[in-house]
């Protein structure tokens, strides 16, 4: 029998009869584990009523209780993270570690949140005119909406909360209905860390309860992360909708790899950052460019590691898990099929080969491709999942071109001994996050997270003082106390005196 996941809302699981369910597998058996209810927009609106009643009195709480809940809910998510990345593993099919990884990713974030007195300090001008002083405040918006993606169903929907909360908003998160229950189990832990019921709040669903929340006019921000089409249409529909919208998309992100690299740091990094949780990453590298004459050696050293790499169940001793659906692992491999058909040399084959694992998971090994043309699909397509590609180029420029000229621009790589090279490198290109010899460069929880052009619409990226930034609205307050020695009335527009 499978295990019904539900709506969180007024600090309680919701207790109606849902009109519509999805399944949730564990992609590391095939089987259906779970049902998820999928709200209704009546639904959505309930709970986006109950987070606009608690509103007024979070966004009094004093700093210090605000910060206080913080702290608690870090010290309890610590203490339980095996458990949200248990549950990670059952419902994504991410290897334990890696699950692990993301929570502890996640965690920085809530630390950081855990300094939002010192994050919302103001500035202060005494004296800008004769008796007349200037102050700068940061005020919570209300309602915030955060909508996640599957690959990291704790981690993403953590790039925002924390900071949401902190700073007073009270907060809507509809977390992927493929993976929802790792968010469940944080909005218990928020209760046991003393957040008043009704600032978490919970709702599971599809595009129904999306709409709902790009239309509810109580809903100030919508905070989304997922596939390009999907966030093109989210910032284009909340921003229509009067609401401040960040909408991150997708990514292709190359790591370029000149001569004089180290080539075995090279390769081992290469293989880490596109095999890592099956490439499941929008972080992950899927194209490899080498700069002429590596490309052979560079090859040769990327597939003879890849042997080793020990695929299955998650909850095993291995490298790398099942994708995450059997629809999923089906697009994937359509794209080596597409791959091989259209010239590009099938170097490691991931549609066969052995795994620890149920028979019935949504298995696909690790996949090589070499001399990949940018007119391929397996080039221009996010994959997402363990297909490497690489393209041979001839030049250093070259390679800056072919990168510039792809719609994505999340993140990118070089890897390189030269100094010089990689200055120019991070100066010339058009991407959002740079990797100096490092593959995955995500930023910590104090910097912000966030690509360019088609991996990023809107303004702010997430976390850290753009996070702060986007999650709170600006006033500036002029003042004078009133001497016995005003004076009088001055029809002109102010200025200092
Ligand atoms: P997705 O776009 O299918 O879904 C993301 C969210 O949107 C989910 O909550 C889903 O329920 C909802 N959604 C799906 N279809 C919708 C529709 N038609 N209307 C409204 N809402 C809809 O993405 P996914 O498959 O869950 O996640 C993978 C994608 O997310 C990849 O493209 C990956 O690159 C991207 N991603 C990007 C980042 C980043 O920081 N840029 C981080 C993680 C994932």
């Amino acid at each position: 029998m499978s295990t019904r996941v539900t709506h969180w809302i007024d600090g309680r699981l919701w207790q109606g009869t849902p009109e519509r369910s999805g399944d949730v597998y564990d992609p590391a058996t095939g089987k259906v584990t779970k049902t998820v209810d999928f709200a209704s927009r009546d639904v959505l609106d309930d709970a986006v009523a109950v987070a606009k009643a608690a509103f007024p009195a979070w966004r009094d709480a004093s700093l210090t209780r605000r910060a206080q809940v913080l702290f608690a809910f870090r010290e309890l998510l610590n203490a339980n993270k095996e458990k949200v990345a248990a549950l990670i593993t059952e419902e994504h099919g991410k290897v334990l570690s890696d699950a692990l990884g993301e929570v502890t990713r996640g965690l920085e974030v809530v630390e950081f949140a855990c300094g939002i007195p010192h994050l919302l300090k103001g500035g202060f001008s005494e004296g800008v005119s004769t008796g007349v002083d200037v102050y700068s405040i940061r005020q919570p918006l209300g309602v915030v909406g955060i909508i996640s993606p599957f690959n990291f169903p704790a981690m993403v929907p953590m790039w925002f909360f924390p900071i949401a909360i902190a700073a007073g908003n009270t907060v809507v998160v509809k977390p992927s209905e493929k993976d929802p229950s790792a968010v469940m189990y944080l909005a218990e832990l928020w209760q046991q860390a003393g957040l008043p019921d009704g600032v978490f709040n919970v709702v599971h669903g599809d595009k129904e309860a999306v709409d709902g929340l790009l239309e509810n006019k109580d809903v100030k921000s919508i905070s989304f992360v997922g596939s390009t089409p999907i966030a093109r249409y989210i910032y284009e529909t909340g921003t229509r909708n009067g609401k401040r919208v960040q909408a991150l998309g997708g990514a292709k992100n190359h790591m370029l790899v000149l001569p004089d690299a180290d080539l075995d740091l090279a390769a081992d990094q290469a293989v880490n950052a596109g095999f890592g949780s099956a490439g499941e990453r929008c972080m992950a590298i899927s194209v490899v460019l080498a700069v002429d004459p590596i490309g052979d050696e560079l090859v040769a050293k990327i597939a003879e590691r890849m042997p080793s790499l020990k695929v299955g169940d998650g909850r095993r001793a291995c490298d790398m898990g099942p994708l995450v659906t059997g629809v999923h692992r089906d697009k994937v491999r359509s794209y080596v099929d597409a791959g091989e058909a259209s010239g590009a040399s099938l170097v490691v084959d991931g549609r066969i080969g052995e795994v620890d694992g149920d028979p019935n998971g949504f298995w696909l090994l690790p996949t090589l491709f070499d001399h990949v043309t940018t007119d391929m699909s397996i080039y221009s397509d996010e994959i997402f999942g363990p297909v490497l590609s690489v393209v041979r180029v001839p030049s250093f420029e070259a390679g800056v071109e072919v990168i510039n000229a792809h719609p994505y621009g999340n993140g990118t790589a070089i890897f390189t001994n030269d100094g010089g090279a990689a200055r120019r490198f991070q100066n010339e290109i058009e991407v959002g996050m740079i990797g100096v010899n490092v593959p995955i460069p995500v930023p910590m929880a104090y910097y912000s997270f966030g690509g360019w052009k088609a991996s990023l619409f809107g303004d702010s990226h997430a976390h850290g003082a753009e996070g702060v930034h986007f999650f709170t609205r600006g006033k500036v307050v002029t003042s004078r106390w009133l001497d016995p020695s005003h004076g009088g009335i001055n029809l002109g527009f102010p200025t200092q005196s």
